[in-house]
């Protein structure tokens, strides 16, 4: 019997998780299907996550971001970790990945992937380091276990850095910035630790064996990332591509969904190809891109650097952005991090598919314009991405009421203020009587994940309160300003 959405697709049937994508997405069921079935897309939803929402990553679909959560050696708590869930589903994440490589592994991931509606995502070789205390002593039975415990904890989809081959380690040696994939770095010191292939290319089977069991997708990492502009489209990520293309068809033929992770640091000319190219090399199979930065001049700023890359790699056909916070390079991110990264990436997401052409995207842009020109105030901080910020910059100069009403705002001030005086000009000439006006969202071809207020999910249905192991633990409250 079928276990995969893989193989439930090339069986022909459409499964309950295809029907909800398809509602989301505004698409038949039967194209949900057939995309699936083809590779091009991917529904993660392991079969014991019972509480996620089905959602689709491919690239004839909303592209999608995922926010990274996950403690540090050094930083964070359950408390932060469940406040961090919070504020991604809050601000619209579409996927999280818990990152967690600090204390209480295990209890993390579990309460992410109870609490959590959008799928989990993981890097199972970190466990795998810490269990073994360094890289070098993970053993092939240890590796095998970390990734069935995961999948059978209900983790939807896990980073495989299956790719990093021995004979690629020389092409990194000339890098400004070597490999900086921390699963990559990893997998390079136990390749050249222990003299042999990498463990996670040589179990690839025996992962797949796995994940088709549970129905994990598998992400294939990107271990050979460029980590600065100077070594991107190098020797080294283009080879390691080409492996990941081969370990896309083997996972297939084991009825395993999968997507491919990208790079990373990329100058914009290369963007377009560099998704191109992933795209022929891997049959097409979702593109999960990181960034990519467009430079690397702006510490503090790398969501503005790596939304600038995300929005090209997304009209060139990416299918899901893995957000950047401002901490990037700098430390772990906290709440408010969460949140300016998300921001940034579902602008970046939205850029990408009105771009793109997705039916229906560019309502948003249209409803939210109209309600600028009409000093509809109130209607246009309600479709902003982030209301409470969009009403704060308002409410700092003109908090009062009765500027809600106003045909102008501080920035050019009544006198000043371009809109009223074009549609004062406008109404002279009769031309406002005829403008079309109304743009009605609910009726909107656009799927519900592109329309406002950001995401669609549910926070409600992350609980006030999580106790674990007689500890209560509390989410964030729903603003982040607070
Ligand atoms: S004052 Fe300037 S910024 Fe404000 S609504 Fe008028 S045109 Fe727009």
């Amino acid at each position: 019997m079928p276990q995969t959405q893989l193989q439930w697709a090339r069986a022909g049937t459409v499964t309950p998780e295809m029907m909800r994508v398809a509602e989301r997405e505004n698409r038949e069921p039967s194209y949900v299907r057939e995309q699936v079935a083809n590779g091009q897309a991917v529904i993660p939803a392991n079969r014991t996550h019972t509480s996620v929402d089905p959602m689709i990553i491919g690239r004839e679909f909303s592209t999608k971001v995922n926010a990274n959560i996950g403690n540090s050696e050094t930083t964070s708590d359950m408390q932060g970790e469940l406040q961090k869930l919070h504020t991604a589903v809050h601000y619209g994440a579409d996927t999280v990945m818990d990152l967690s490589t600090g204390s209480d592994l295990d209890a993390i991931r579990e309460m992410n992937v109870e609490q959590s509606p959008i799928p989990v995502g993981t890097v199972p070789i970190y466990e795998a380091v810490k269990r073994a205390g360094s890289p070098e002593d993970i053993t092939h039975e240890a590796l095998l276990e970390v990734i069935e415990k995961q999948a059978e904890q209900g983790v939807d989809y896990m980073t495989i850095h299956a790719g990093v081959l021995m004979e690629h380690l020389p092409l990194t040696d000339r890098r400004t910035t070597g490999i900086v994939s921390r699963g990559g770095s990893i997998l390079a010191q136990w390749i050249e630790e222990n003299g042999m292939e990498n463990p996670l290319y040589t179990q690839f089977e025996a992962i797949c064996e796995i994940f088709a069991t549970h129905d994990v997708t598998v992400s294939l990492g990107d271990g050979l990332r460029p980590g600065c502009l100077a070594d991107a489209s190098d020797e080294a990520q283009f080879a390691e591509l080409k492996t990941l293309g081969e370990l896309t068809e083997t996972a297939w033929d084991h009825g395993v969904q999968v997507m491919v992770e990208g790079p990373g640091h990329v100058p914009m000319d290369q963007i377009a190809e560099n998704v191109a190219r992933q795209q022929a090399v891997c049959n097409g199979a979702p593109f999960y891109v990181l960034g990519p930065l467009v430079t690397d001049i702006a510490p503090g700023y790398d969501h503005i650097t790596s939304a600038i890359g995300a929005t090209e790699a997304g009209r060139a056909g990416a299918a899901m952005l893995c957000y950047v916070t401002p901490k990037e390079h700098l430390g772990l991110p906290d709440r408010d991090d969460v949140r300016e990264g998300l921001s940034a990436y579902r602008i970046a997401a939205h850029a990408a598919d009105v771009a793109t052409g997705l039916p229906g995207a560019r309502d948003w842009d249209d409803a939210l314009s109209e309600a600028r020109y009409t000093f509809d105030w109130r209607r246009q901080f309600e479709l902003a991405l982030d209301p409470e910020r969009a009403q704060a910059g308002h409410d700092q100069t003109l908090p009062e009421d009765n500027y809600k009403e106003a045909r102008f705002c501080s920035m050019c001030g009544v006198e000043f203020c371009s809109m009223r005086i074009d549609q004062e000009a406008r109404e002279a000439d009769g031309e406002m009587d005829v403008l079309e006006t109304e743009i009605d969202l609910e009726e909107s071809p656009a799927a519900a994940v592109n329309l406002p207020p950001v995401g669609t999910h549910d926070t409600s249905r992350i609980p006030d309160s999580v106790e674990i192991n007689g500890v209560t633990f509390r989410p964030a409250p729903e603003s982040a300003d607070d």
